[in-house]
């Protein structure tokens, strides 16, 4: 039978979320006004006041916060609270720049954490379970936001942090961890290494894994649960909106349920800033509805996809995020073609590699290049320098299937490509060195 952390509010009908989502949005956006003089200003300049706003069907008059916005009012500018009330600061991964920081008030840090329970119990967690946390500690959100959920549902929690892999599986085997969260890329790396160390996917006690804070793909999915033999959930966040656990996947694997009572997503066109409608692919935007020390009201994720409000099998009433293909900011234009890392990463892994990869763009004499490194399979290495050219080879043209350009693959010996234990950096633009 489905589980759940918060049964009343995940299967509240849908109608009651949107009247209890305008009700908080109203009272929200009058404490952003009147404590966050940046923000009043946009709402001035853009002439809409707090009682404009009487529900939902409001918000679309609401100005835009953005990634800039933060980076400008760094450190305490988008503060709403007195800095007092606060009992936590969190910064970004700062994978595209300089670093934002969230602030929080302990109620934040509670709704946070019942946001990584849901996740949790969604993914068969219980009392019962022993969870490892491999996110990072430290300023970045992943691990405190899964070791809070993880402590609220009462499984035992073992704070690992991320790194020191023969560690982390010390620990797993001897412990019996059923449950594991770490970034995909991380998952994939410890189940290369128990590989190594001669298990097998049937001798570690996993039963699921809740993986996140990157883009990972379907093809990533299967070879992770291949490899570790378990069930993999994504789970979606970001530090502008507390962390992990903004969105989290049931068992139905189709896209991750947006926690609503919390959140107002929408899906906006990156050029126009138009609200699309359900079912159009654009930029994620959220609004916080509870949070008191850094509320955001219409964030600008950057992140690129797909909402479906369709009904779900787990019980589950809330919106569901399709896997984010990646940040607008992520999206490579190489000779005037839209390349996602992800569409790359797909092809590599139905052609049989292992999830080893760099992307290096590049412009020479106008025109830009695109070399794609990757790791041989060990059990390949003995293979000819011919037989090696007729794979680059194959597998240059699988990938210009996809993506509709040529790139050069390089296929490296194995363990030649650094592992990641937290966000993996798959892409080296050399073309920003040039301007
Ligand atoms: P940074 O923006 O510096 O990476 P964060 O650590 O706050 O800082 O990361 C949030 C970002 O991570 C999201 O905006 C999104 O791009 C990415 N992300 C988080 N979870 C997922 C996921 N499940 N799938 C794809 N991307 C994700
Ligand atoms: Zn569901």
């Amino acid at each position: 039978m489905e589980q759940y952390f918060q049964k009343d509010i995940e299967t509240m009908p849908v109608e009651k979320i949107k009247e209890l989502q305008s009700a908080k949005l109203v009272k929200q956006v009058k404490h952003v006004y009147e404590n966050v003089p940046y923000y009043r200003e946009l709402m001035d300049k853009k002439g809409v006041r707090p009682e404009d706003i009487h529900g939902i069907e409001d918000l679309h008059k609401l100005p835009f916060i953005s990634k800039s916005d933060l980076r400008e009012t760094y450190p305490y500018g988008m503060l709403a609270v007195p800095l007092s009330d606060c009992v936590r600061i969190h910064s970004t991964s700062g994978t595209t720049g300089k670093r934002v920081i969230a602030y929080y008030t302990q109620h934040d840090i509670d709704l946070w954490e019942d946001c990584c329970a849901r996740a949790i119990v969604a993914a068969g967690g219980t009392k019962e379970d022993v969870l490892q946390v491999a996110y990072g500690y430290g300023l970045f959100t992943g691990g405190a936001g899964l070791h809070g959920g993880s402590h609220k549902v009462g499984c035992l929690t073992l704070p690992m942090s991320s790194g020191n892999t023969e560690r982390q599986i010390q620990f797993m085997m001897d412990l019996k961890s059923t449950i594991i969260c770490c970034t995909p890329s991380y998952a994939a790396y410890i189940g290369e290494t128990l590989k190594e160390q001669g298990y097998k996917p049937e001798d570690n006690s996993l039963k699921s894994g809740i993986f996140g804070a990157e883009p990972w793909t379907e093809e990533m999915r299967r070879d992770i649960e291949k490899a570790l033999g378990i069930k993999a959930y994504d789970i979606y966040g970001l530090t502008e909106t507390s962390g992990p656990g903004v969105a989290f996947e049931c068992k139905e694997q189709k896209g991750m349920h947006i926690n609503e009572d919390h959140f107002i997503a929408e899906i906006i066109d990156p050029e126009t800033g138009e609200v699309l409608p359900e079912g159009e692919k654009g930029e994620l935007v959220f609004t916080s509805l509870d949070k008191e020390a850094f509320p955001l009201l219409r964030y600008r994720t950057r992140d690129i996809c797909v909402l479906s409000r369709e009904k779900c099998s787990c019980g589950r009433t809330f919106i569901r995020m399709a896997k984010p293909m990646g940040r607008s900011d992520d999206m490579l234009i190489i000779r005037g073609v839209n390349v996602f890392p992800s569409q790359i990463e797909t092809v590599l892994l139905n052609e049989g590699y292992a999830p080893n990869y760099r992307i290096e763009v590049d412009r020479v004499n106008n025109t830009d290049t695109l070399d794609v490194y990757v790791e041989l399979l060990p059990e390949q290495l003995s293979d000819t320098t011919e037989g090696i050219v007729k794979m680059e080879k194959a597998l240059s043209a699988a990938i210009t299937t996809m993506l509709g350009i040529r790139p050069a693959v390089h296929l490296v010996p194995p363990k030649t490509i650094v592992r990641s234990e937290g966000k993996a950096v798959r892409v080296v633009d050399k073309r920003k060195l040039h301007d």
